[in-house]
Formats: structure tokens, C-alpha cells, sequence
């Protein structure tokens, strides 16, 4: 181990660790019926061109140009183009075909005229108050992509909009990075779980949950969610298990990281092959916080137990690996500016410093309202935020209206790659 939990590296030198450690996963086939919320790991391109025939845009009447070139003219209606058909009746010279959106363009027409700018007339005619030129309100085939040509470049989160275009191309299967798999053990003699009854000393595990959530909104999958006890034999047997469960993917353990008697997980993680690249960040909360390579070449996360501080560098850390691992390598997680509605003061700590904070917009501008909480060990400060603000340095307070950087949860921000 490079660093004991006395000797802390730098917030930015943690990234580091992880950013050259962390490359894109495998990539596997996907249905595109299951890529909802997958990552794009091969630009597709079209199996066609788009649209596939010339198309109506407007409601109106298909005509040639010329037709209408002296309007306003009378033109004989010869039918009715709908949406769905192709219609082998030519439109000739002084005739119009009523043609509906999305209608495929009938022979010999060139142009549509919107229904706006017709009125009907007798004898089955139609009258068209403007002139319009050939191309009008038409669609040509292979006007917005020829075949081959890209519709969509990776990285990319499926959500609804590359749905859309996955559809619209009638693309049914994808390149898409294997979903990251997330191992997760906590651990400590005083965990229960939901719904069990709590003896004294005893509280309910609350980071199993969070976490399993937490590393889903990231885009991975988990694989394991065990509660070590706090000695050798359990722990190891839980930890073996989440590597293996892990492998291509992140094992994280959760406390007994820091220097009390029962803080195994270092020792056991390095019994069972795991080779930390370091323990001990210069941050609050978090401090105790350990990266490293397992045996198989898993990631390797050891967080704090305390329930703040475990999300924080979740956030932080587990974040950075389950995106590279998704194609979005980068050298820090993503951070916004925002205006801060309230003051932070000084802690008289001078490790840098997280605070739950809900991330908004005031009048438009990026804004974040501190969270009431009571520190590190109260949970309850993150249940009424979706980020948190970055305190450089926590003995220098910040003032209410001034910029600071805020890490968001898990969202939009995701697919910048710089
Ligand atoms: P540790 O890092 O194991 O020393 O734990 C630090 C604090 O976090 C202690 O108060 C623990 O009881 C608490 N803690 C540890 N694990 C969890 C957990 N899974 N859920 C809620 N609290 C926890
Ligand atoms: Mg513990």
C-alpha cells in the first residue's frame, strides 16, 4: 500500500489514480428493446436512406411547380395521396392530388402546396392562391441521412431520444458496453436489515440500499449486496465472493476502513489479492476512503461506513470508475458552477469539503441551497438534496451569492466527454 490512513493524498490525485486505471469495458449485442439506459459503445449508421421516399411535410395538395407558377390557378383534382399508400396515379400538368403528412409523393408531383394556401373550387377542383417552388414542403428521399451515413456517434446514453432514432432507422440490435457490475459489501456487527428488529447497539443498514441504487443511477448493474460481520472469516468469505462477482466490474466494501479495532477491510481486501493504490483522502467526509486493483483486475472501492461519507465518495470515486467503464472516461467527475442562495462557513478543518446541497435554477442560473443538515454522521441532510457543494478548503468560508462547484447526482450531465 502506497499510503496509510495517516498519510492522505489529494482530492485531484485520487482521480488520477482511478482515471489511468479505468478503460472502457467489453462491448456485448443489445436488443434495442432492452438498451433503455445502456451506453452506445458503436456509432450506428443508417441501413437507408432517410426518409426512405419523397414526403409530404404539409397537409395539401401535390402539384408540379409549373402548374402553379402563375397562381392563383384552378387545378383538377386526380385523387388523394394518404399516409401509409404509395399512389401510381401520375400527377400530370393543371392537376393536384390531395396529399395528407407523411404521404408518399405521387409520380410526377414536385411540390406541396399547403391546404393553408388552396380553396376548393367547383367541379372537383382546386384553387391555389400562391405560387410555390419545386421541393416545396417535400421531404426528399435521403435528404436527412443517405445510407451509411451515422445517426448516432458513441458514447451515448440510450435514453428516449436515441430510442427515436434507433426506431426510425430500424435498428434492432446495438453495440453497447457491457453494464458495469457492482459487487457491494458492507460490513459491521451492529447492521440489520429493513424491517428487522434492532437490540441495543443495533441499527438498520442503510448504505446496502443506497448504494445498490446510487450504482444503478450510474449505469451498473448489481451483482452482490452481502453484510459482512466484523471478523476475518465472514469478511473475507463476502469479499471473496463480491470480487468474484465483480470481475470486469467494482467491488466496493463499506467501513471498517478507518483505524479502529474491528477495521478489517484492508487488511483482508490485500489477504485476498487486492493491491490498494492508495487509502486516505485529503477530504471531508471520506477520509478513510481506499482504491485498488483485485486479483482478477476488478476495481476496488473501500469506503467509510458512516452513511454520508460512503455516498460522497461513491459519488466521487465509484462514479468515475462505473463511467469509464461505460465509455465516459474522464479525469474528474462532473461538475457544475452554481451560485450559492446560502452562505458556507468555516469548519476549522482545512480538508477540502462536500455539503448536501439541492442544485436548481433561480432565474434561470445554475443555483444550490445548502441542505440543514448535521454533518457527516446525519443522514437525513442528502434526503432533501440531489448533489453536493465542493468547500475547497473547509477553514475558508464562501459567501451567499458567490460561484462554487457542485457534483450532481447522476443525470444529464453524464454524457459530456471533453
Ligand atoms: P465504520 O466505517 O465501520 O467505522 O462505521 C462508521 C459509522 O458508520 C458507524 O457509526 C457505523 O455504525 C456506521 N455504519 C457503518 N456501516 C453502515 C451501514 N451499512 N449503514 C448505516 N450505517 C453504517
Ligand atoms: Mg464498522
Amino acid at each position: 500500500m502506497e499510503n496509510t490512513v495517516q498519510s492522505l493524498i489529494s482530492l485531484q490525485t485520487a482521480w488520477e489514480h482511478i482515471s489511468r486505471a479505468t478503460r472502457p469495458g467489453p462491448v456485448e449485442r443489445v436488443s434495442v428493446a432492452e438498451a433503455h439506459g445502456r451506453v452506445l459503445a458503436e456509432p450506428v449508421l443508417a441501413s437507408g436512406d432517410y426518409p426512405a421516399f419523397d414526403k409530404a411535410m404539409m397537409d395539401g395538395y401535390a402539384v408540379r411547380a409549373a402548374s402553379v407558377a402563375s397562381a392563383p390557378c384552378t387545378l383538377a383534382v386526380v385523387g388523394e395521396a394518404l399516409a401509409g399508400y404509395a399512389s401510381d396515379v401520375r400527377v400530370g400538368d393543371g392537376e393536384a392530388m390531395r396529399i395528407n403528412t407523411g404521404a408518399p409523393l405521387p409520380p410526377g408531383a414536385d411540390a406541396v402546396v399547403p391546404v393553408e394556401a388552396t380553396s376548393p373550387a367547383a367541379n372537383g377542383c382546386v384553387q391555389v392562391g400562391r405560387a410555390v417552388k419545386a421541393g416545396k414542403c417535400i421531404s426528399r428521399r435521403g435528404s436527412i441521412r443517405k445510407a451509411s451515413q451515422k445517426i448516432l456517434a458513441a458514447p451515448i446514453r440510450i435514453r428516449s431520444a436515441q430510442l427515436a432514432a434507433l426506431s426510425t432507422a430500424g435498428v434492432t440490435s446495438i453495440g453497447a458496453y457491457r453494464q458495469p457490475r457492482v459487487a457491494i459489501v458492507v460490513t459491521g456487527d451492529e447492521l440489520i436489515p429493513l424491517g428487522g428488529s434492532a437490540k441495543p447497539g443495533q441499527i438498520v443498514d442503510s448504505n446496502g440500499p443506497m448504494l445498490a441504487a446510487l450504482a444503478r443511477e450510474c449505469g451498473a448493474t448489481v451483482v452482490r449486496s452481502a453484510v459482512a460481520r466484523d471478523t476475518e472469516a465472514d469478511l473475507r468469505e463476502k469479499l471473496a465472493d463480491a470480487l468474484a462477482g465483480a470481475e470486469g466490474g467494482l467491488a466496493v466494501a463499506v467501513g471498517g476502513m478507518s483505524m479502529g479495532t474491528r477495521d478489517l477491510v484492508p487488511g483482508v481486501a490485500e489477504g485476498l489479492g487486492v493491491r490498494w493504490a492508495f487509502h486516505g483522502i485529503n477530504l471531508r467526509p471520506g477520509k478513510p476512503t481506499a482504491y485498488g486493483i483485485g486479483p482478477a483486475g476488478q476495481h476496488v472501492l473501500g469506503l467509510p461506513g458512516n452513511p454520508v461519507s460512503c455516498a460522497v465518495c461513491f459519488l466521487l470515486f465509484g462514479r468515475m470508475v462505473i463511467e469509464g467503464l461505460n465509455g465516459f472516461g474522464r479525469s474528474s467527475p462532473p461538475m457544475i458552477r452554481v451560485r450559492l442562495s446560502d452562505a458556507i462557513e468555516a469548519s476549522g478543518d482545512s480538508r477540502p469539503a462536500f455539503l448536501p446541497a439541492m442544485i436548481g435554477l433561480q432565474d434561470g442560473e445554475p443555483t444550490a441551497r445548502l441542505a440543514a443538515w448535521h454533518g457527516s454522521s446525519d443522514p437525513f441532510g442528502p434526503g432533501a438534496a440531489n448533489g453536493y457543494v465542493h468547500q475547497p478548503h473547509g477553514d475558508l468560508a464562501i459567501n451567499s451569492g458567490d460561484w462554487a462547484s457542485a457534483v450532481p447526482m447522476p443525470g444529464l450531465l453524464d454524457d459530456w466527454t471533453a
